[in-house]
């Protein structure tokens, strides 16, 4: 999964009676699909204990219903959500993830267009594989943030990581380039954003070229996450090298250690259930029930949150929101 974006944050305003941190903007991560056509070994696109036997991007209604009821509740001017004890925001962004959210086609289009309608702001976190020309042209003028996820600019290592399709077939980067620029030339605001987990087979590598062609407005670079595999984990060192050996690009990186990813996220699963990391969860996520069944008020309720990080990461101390 490709964790989600962020455009430049401005400087947090806070008011030292009652500490909440005033941002522009807050994210809600919807991961749309499970499904993805790549098969990347650390993935933790993972989600158990269906309440549904399909996702829930396939029914129009559902999808509409979930959309107005996470708008509602989070809107900025419901005080009655207990985040406003952390944050004020003044604007909603929903950032479709996966999975792969490109492999929906149509349907995607479609799911960006709901959430135009109903208010949000919107941004994609992607592999880029299905990223196709058109799909750009129809996308670009809603978004306000497109996300890659980029691991690697090695041919073999892309392969060993998994970040290829059944049939072998890996990203092609000149493509990924022509098609950024392409994006950047229909919405000249939007802000592009690179993800890169940091694993055992990318730890030694330098990606310093790659970064410099696309030139992301943000890079977010995460340590791999031993949610559902541990086996490509690596140590504080290892980690620590990789973003020194990209220090050249400091002013747009966003560096995210497992700790700073705990309850730090607004996430949305594909059956419309809050879900939260913890490290201590071997077994995987945390879920509410579904939102559509009980209201976003008593899914969330169900939610622990980390106020730091949560705090931190829409501040700009971890590089922003996701
Ligand atoms: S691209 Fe990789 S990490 Fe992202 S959803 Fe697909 S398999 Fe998982």
């Amino acid at each position: 999964m490709h964790t989600s974006t962020l455009i430049s944050l401005p400087k947090p305003v806070t008011t030292q009676t009652a500490r909440v941190s005033a941002v522009d903007e807050l994210t809600i991560n919807w991961h749309v699909t499970e499904a993805c056509n790549y098969r990347c070994q650390y993935c933790y696109a993972k989600w158990k204990d269906y309440p549904n036997p399909r996702e829930l991007f396939h029914d129009h209604g559902h999808t509409r219903d979930l959309l107005i009821e996470l708008f509602r509740y989070f809107h900025p001017a419901n005080s009655s959500n207990p985040l406003r004890n952390e944050l004020s925001w003044k604007a909603l962004r929903l950032n479709l993830a996966g999975g792969e959210p490109s492999i929906l086609g149509e349907r995607l289009l479609e799911i960006a267009q709901v959430a135009r309608e109903v208010g949000f702001q919107l941004s994609i976190i992607s592999n880029g594989s299905r990223l196709t020309r058109s799909m750009i042209k129809e996308l670009a003028p809603h978004l306000t943030c497109l996300g890659i996820s980029l691991d690697s600019s090695d041919p073999k290592t892309n392969m060993e990581i998994g970040r290829a399709l059944k049939n072998g077939k890996l990203l092609d980067l000149q493509e990924l380039k022509a098609n950024v620029h392409l994006a950047r030339k229909i919405n000249p605001l939007l802000t592009v954003k690179l993800n890169t987990v940091v694993n055992l087979l990318n730890v030694g590598e330098d990606l310093s070229s790659l970064i410099q062609e696309i030139r992301p407005q943000r890079w977010k670079i995460l340590r791999m996450l031993p949610i559902v595999d541990a086996s490509l984990a690596i140590s504080d060192g290892e980690f620590a090298a990789f973003v020194q050996r990209h220090r050249a690009f400091q002013s747009v990186q966003c560096v995210e250690d497992n700790r700073d990813m705990s309850e730090s996220y607004l996430m949305i699963d594909p059956f419309g259930r809050f879900f939260q990391n913890h490290p201590s969860l071997a077994e995987g996520y945390l879920y509410s029930d579904p939102i559509l069944s009980v209201g976003a008020h008593a899914a969330f309720s169900k939610m622990a949150f980390n106020s730091a990080s949560f705090q931190s990461r829409y501040t700009g101390e971890l590089g922003g929101t996701q």
